[in-house]
């Protein structure tokens, strides 16, 4: 690891990492921003954007789940080099939590419990009309559109659809655990994505650092930035 990085996390007590896409990538989940990704492409004259809305959910909820299951869900997936290194630090009570902008779940599979899900997880499903709770299992083992085995209702993925307000307690959490942290660490995110990137505006600390390939609207104010792979840094 960069030893600069590795000096400030010695010195950090209560660290807060905030994750996007390019964490997830040495796993084998694409980022779909990036160029070439899912988000330039078209799935039968329909945008991704358009088909991952509540509205195409509400009114095309079979053409969802054949794009969902397609594209969205890496069952295959295992946590990579980052997610066991944020899981070591919580361990060792230097990690305060973990706020990501990724769906696959993949920091609570590492074994992190202080994780704050801006977008939700496709680990957790919710029927719609009674509220029960389904694993992933459930999508993966059903055809066409998952149904309630208590009701019969739609089974909705816990995922933030365009047009759907995140969920406000996670939020709330995550802003709580910036707010409190002496080092941020920013990686695998160009901050792009709105209200996430806002998310940084909470952090007050001494040392905010930022991980990414690509320049971030972050960079003019961090104390390192380390240009690369967050994967390779971190391995
Ligand atoms: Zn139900």
């Amino acid at each position: 690891m960069n030893p600069e990085l590795e000096q400030i996390i010695a010195r950090s007590r209560r660290i807060v990492f905030f994750g996007g896409a390019g964490v997830s990538t040495a796993s084998g989940i694409p980022d779909f921003r990036s160029e070439g990704g899912l988000y330039s492409e078209e799935f039968e004259g329909v945008s991704p954007e358009t088909i991952l809305s509540a509205t195409y959910f509400a009114l095309h909820t079979d053409r969802f789940y054949d794009f969902y299951r397609k594209y969205m869900i890496h069952p295959e997936a295992r946590p990579n080099a980052v997610h066991r290194r944020l899981y070591e630090l919580e361990q060792q009570d230097k990690l305060r939590g973990i706020v990501t902008q990724n769906i696959d779940g993949l920091h609570r599979m590492a074994g992190n419990k202080r994780v704050y899900e801006l977008h939700g997880s496709i680990m957790e499903n919710y029927c719609i009309h009674c509220d029960t709770f389904y694993p992933l299992e459930k999508i993966l083992e059903s055809e066409g559109i998952p149904r309630c085995s208590k009701c019969g209702g739609i089974i909705k993925p816990w995922v933030v659809l365009y047009g759907e307000a995140p969920d406000k307690y996670t939020g709330i959490g995550a802003m709580r655990e910036i707010s409190g942290a002496d080092t941020l660490i920013v990686a695998g995110t160009s901050l792009q994505v709105e209200p996430a990137a806002s998310y940084l505006e909470y952090f007050t600390g001494r040392n905010l650092i930022v991980i990414n390939k690509e320049p971030t609207p972050a960079d003019s104010r961090a104390s390192l930035v380390i240009r690369g792979d967050v994967n390779e840094i971190f391995a």
